[in-house]
């Protein structure tokens, strides 16, 4: 946010409008004071996990040092400042008063609250305001609305291929680089051991002990834990461009065949963990996909059109798209609840106390780094969640917290469209469900577990194999219609009533009582 001192304001409130590249910092303007506040009203309205709040603490003061070396005014509000109200808007009355400011001036928010928050605020203010685009996205909050603009469906993979043209992105001419625009089937392989992965990409080492310490001398209520010494989260845009660029060194070449794939050792396997930096705002999705499509076209002998098609598809189309159909559909969407589930999130979603090996060890990996890959999102926490019939305010909450990358405009439409279906198939065409057989496909999950994957019934059967037939079987209501749903209700019905009922018996125990398994 920023304010013209005894003439203009520009306030930067939360710690995910970090782009030192936007045209606000061009030039010093003595007049002009940038604020930034740490507030219990962030802290508080999820639990978040301690490694977020301290990265994006961090990160947020880091800006601070950034923005005063250039020469610029800024009014640092730390959370345990005595003049802080924790509270936007308190603090933002105080500060005007204080600076004696005549124009407020803000960075439109990517999240709804938020958004609505400064409108009103801003509608009541006897001084001029005005809101600038954050000049992150590659697309506006509207233009997927436009796009799809009476049209049944808002397919992803239309979208991307637009913004592919747009923006001449491995194109050749009119046509894709290649002569596709999806390499998937090259794609998700399982990854046994081969080839190595390397470590993951550390930043530099910054005193992060005082953050921690504030936190909890200011009872604030976090989840998870932290190791200082494995902290993986940059602080700033040179830290977050080093991260990229590791990542085209020595991960981009086998991103796209092992995108899907999990296993017991490796948090990390060919990721990027580029999504703590992009949402912030350190870096630009264009700077990013230009930067990963260069390093291919530098290396070509190295690295194949399939990897990198993979990744670039995942920031211009599944990242964007994601922001159109947020903006889209808010305030309705965060309520959806399509399959009217509503049973509670288990306990051990927040322990990893739980005797399924997949669950456990995708959980307690969230848990110790604020990090999970997509596939142990999906297919692994979202799809227990989703066979287990949780409510998706419980899911949302869980997702919101426990991710460092968590902001609410990508989360929300991962957890309640594509994870949870609760929008009733907006994003998915059909459910992300599956039994064990595609956990063990992707992973070694099932061979160290003491469920057997191939078993629905009977006290050692994989409880995702009970869940997933009483999930088709209890909401099949909702999928006749559903072409994609078509194979899977003609296996459900395959099975013998009395089978059903066993399998059922078994799903009902466990959705009565899941930690208990
Ligand atoms: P990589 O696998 O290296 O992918 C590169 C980048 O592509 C990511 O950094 C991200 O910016 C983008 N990307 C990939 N998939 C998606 C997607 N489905 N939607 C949007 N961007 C995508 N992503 C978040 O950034 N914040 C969230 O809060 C979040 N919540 C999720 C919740 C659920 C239930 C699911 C299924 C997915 C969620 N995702 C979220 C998407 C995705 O899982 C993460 O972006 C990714 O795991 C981040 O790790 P990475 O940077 O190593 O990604
Ligand atoms: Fe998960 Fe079932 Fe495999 Fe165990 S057997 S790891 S519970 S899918």
């Amino acid at each position: 946010l920023r304010s013209l001192v005894g003439s203009e304001m520009c306030i930067r409130d939360s710690g995910d409008q970090l782009n030192s590249q936007h045209s606000w910092f061009k030039e010093v303007n003595p007049s002009v004071c940038y604020v930034i506040m740490e507030m219990r009203q962030e802290t508080d309205y999820v639990d978040h996990h301690l490694q977020k709040v301290v990265a994006f603490f961090n990160a947020m003061r880091q800006f601070k040092i950034t923005l005063e070396s250039q020469g610029h005014m800024v009014r640092y509000l730390a959370l345990d400042a005595p003049e802080n109200k924790q509270n936007l808007l308190l603090n933002l009355n105080l500060l005007i008063k204080e600076y004696k400011v005549s124009q407020f001036q803000y960075l439109y928010p990517d999240e709804f609250r938020l958004d609505q928050q400064l409108k009103k605020f801003c509608t009541a203010l006897s001084i001029p305001s005005l809101a600038y685009d954050t000049e992150h996205f590659m697309t506006t909050r509207i233009f997927l609305t436009n796009f799809f603009e009476g049209k049944k469906q808002s397919i992803m993979e239309f979208f991307y291929r637009r913004i592919r043209k747009d923006f001449h992105l491995l194109m050749e001419g009119e046509k894709p680089l290649g002569g596709a625009w999806n390499f998937d089937k090259n794609n998700r392989n399982k990854w046994k051991g081969s080839p190595e992965i390397p470590a993951p990409f550390i930043p530099n080492k910054v005193a992060l002990e005082s953050l921690v310490s504030l936190l909890k001398s200011n009872d604030v209520n976090t989840l998870g834990t932290i190791d200082l010494t494995a902290f993986l989260y940059p602080s700033n845009r040179e830290e977050a461009l080093q991260q990229l660029q590791y990542f085209n060194e020595n991960l981009l070449c086998h991103f796209g065949t092992y995108q899907d794939a999990m296993n017991t050792n490796e948090t990390n396997l060919f990721h990027s963990r580029i999504s703590f930096a992009l949402n912030t705002k350190m870096i630009n999705p264009l700077e990013v996909v230009e930067s990963v499509i260069s390093y291919y076209h530098d290396n070509t002998k190295d690295i194949e059109l399939s990897q990198v098609e993979g990744f670039v598809r995942q920031i211009i189309g599944w990242r964007e798209y994601m922001r159109g159909i947020y903006w889209r559909e808010m305030p309705e969407y965060s309520k959806k609840n399509a399959l009217e589930n509503y049973n509670p999130l288990p306990n051990f979603y927040w322990t990893a106390d739980t005797k399924m090996n997949c669950l456990n060890t995708s959980i307690q990996n969230s848990l110790d780094t604020g990090y999970a890959h997509h596939i142990q999102r999906l297919m692994i926490t979202g799809n227990f969640a989703l066979l287990a019939q949780v409510n998706p305010d419980e899911v949302d909450r869980w997702y919101l917290g426990i991710y460092a990358d968590a902001v609410e405009w990508v989360q929300l439409p991962n957890t309640r469209g594509m994870s949870q279906w609760a929008d009733g198939g907006i994003v998915a065409t059909k459910p992300y469900v599956s039994a064990a057989s595609y956990i063990n496909k992707m992973s070694n999950y099932c061979d160290e577990c003491i469920y057997d994957k191939k078993k629905r019934v009977g006290e050692d059967a994989c409880p995702f194999n009970s869940l997933y037939w009483n999930f088709l079987d209890d909401k099949k209501q909702y999928f006749y219609k559903n072409n994609r749903m078509g194979m899977m209700l003609r296996l459900l019905e395959k099975i013998s009533p009395a089978d059903l009922a066993g399998v059922k018996e078994r799903a009902y125990k466990i959705i009565a009582n899941p930690d208990a398994f």
